[in-house]
C-alpha cells in the first residue's frame, strides 16, 4: 500500500456502522431513532384466552394452584387478535432465515406413507446405530396442531412411538386440557432415532433428519406448530437462543404460526413452569378457537 495515497474508508466505515447497528436491532437494541422506523419489524399476536370458566383441566396437567384464570366469562367472545409490535426475541429469527436452511421446496405429490418410505431402514446418521426403532410420528395427518419434541427416549426407542414415557403422559394430559386427543393433533420430533443416553441430537443428525419433518409439516399443514423445549425453537428458528427468551410468543414458520413453550420432561422437573406452559396452550386455543373442557 502506498503510504502517501489516502484510505477512503468511509464506505467501509459506513458499511460496518450499518451492520453493526442492524445486529443491535435484531438484539432488540433498537429503535435508536426516534425519527426513524426499525428495518425489521417484527409483529407478534397475543388472543385472549377463549376458555373463560373451563380451566379446571388446566390443574389436571398443571398440578397448580396458582394458574391465574384469564378475566374473561364463559360467554364474552374472545378478544381479537392484538398486534403488539416485539421489540425483542421476535427480531431474532427472520422466517427467511428459517426457510433458507430448510429450503422452502416442497416435494410434489408428497404424502406421510412416502415419507416414511423414504425413510425406509435409515442409516443416514449415527444415531441409527444405537436405535430399536424409528419414532416417525403419530397423529391426525389433517392436524391443526403439530407438537415438536427434540427426540425419542428410551421408551420410545421401544415403542417406535413419540412421547410414551413420564413426559409424553404430561404432554397428553396437556393435550387433554386444551380440549383435544392424541388423536387429534400430530407429534414429532426433530430427529427420528434415539440419541444414546438421551443427549442432545447433534448438527449432524439434526441436518440429516429434519427436512423429514419439513415434509411431514409440509404435508399436514397444521395451522399452529408447538415446539417443546430448547431443541426444536433452537432448530425450526435458527437460532442458539434458549428458550425462555423465546417462549410465549408468536412466530412464522412454513406457513404456520409457531408457538415456542417448554418440554414436558423440563415441567416434571420444575413443575412451577406448568403456568407459563399453560398460558401459551391458551393462546394457542385462542388461534385454533378451543374450549378447555368443563370440571366434571
Ligand atoms: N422427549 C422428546 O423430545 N420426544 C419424545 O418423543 C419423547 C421424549
Amino acid at each position: 500500500m502506498d503510504p502517501a495515497k489516502p484510505v477512503r474508508a468511509e464506505p467501509v466505515l459506513q458499511q460496518q456502522v450499518r451492520d453493526w447497528l442492524q445486529y443491535g436491532e435484531e438484539l432488540g437494541l433498537a429503535p435508536y431513532y426516534r425519527d426513524r422506523p426499525m428495518t425489521i419489524e417484527a409483529v407478534s399476536t397475543v388472543a385472549a384466552s377463549p376458555a373463560g370458566d373451563s380451566l379446571a383441566a388446566d390443574a389436571e396437567f398443571a398440578g397448580a394452584t396458582d394458574l391465574k384464570a384469564p378475566q374473561t366469562t364463559a360467554n364474552q367472545t374472545p378478544m381479537p387478535p392484538r398486534k403488539i409490535l416485539k421489540e425483542s426475541a421476535a427480531a431474532l429469527i427472520s422466517p427467511a432465515h428459517a426457510g433458507a436452511l430448510f429450503g422452502e421446496q416442497r416435494v410434489e405429490g408428497d404424502t406421510l406413507p412416502v415419507i416414511r418410505d423414504f425413510i425406509g431402514e435409515c442409516t443416514r446418521c449415527k444415531l441409527s446405530k444405537g436405535r430399536t426403532k424409528i419414532v416417525f410420528g403419530t397423529g391426525s395427518p389433517k392436524a391443526q396442531l403439530m407438537f415438536v419434541g427434540e427426540g425419542p427416549g428410551r421408551d420410545e426407542d421401544l415403542s417406535g412411538e413419540p412421547f410414551v414415557g413420564r413426559a409424553g403422559k404430561l404432554l397428553t394430559d396437556m393435550i387433554k386440557a386444551m380440549g383435544l386427543q392424541r388423536e387429534d393433533v400430530y407429534i414429532a420430533n426433530i430427529v427420528k432415532c434415539r440419541p444414546p443416553d438421551n443427549r442432545q441430537p447433534e448438527q449432524d443428525e439434526v441436518a440429516a433428519c429434519s427436512p423429514f419433518l419439513m415434509r411431514q409439516i409440509d404435508v399436514i399443514q397444521p395451522k399452529v406448530i408447538c415446539t417443546l423445549g430448547n431443541t426444536p425453537t433452537q432448530t425450526l428458528m435458527q437460532t442458539t437462543q434458549g428458550i425462555s427468551r423465546f417462549r410465549g410468543e408468536w412466530f412464522e414458520f412454513r406457513n404456520a404460526k409457531l408457538m415456542p413453550t417448554y418440554h414436558p420432561a423440563y415441567l416434571l422437573r420444575n413443575p412451577a413452569a406448568k403456568a407459563d406452559v399453560w398460558k401459551d396452550l391458551q393462546k394457542v386455543m385462542a388461534v385454533l378457537g378451543l374450549q378447555a373442557p368443563k370440571k366434571r
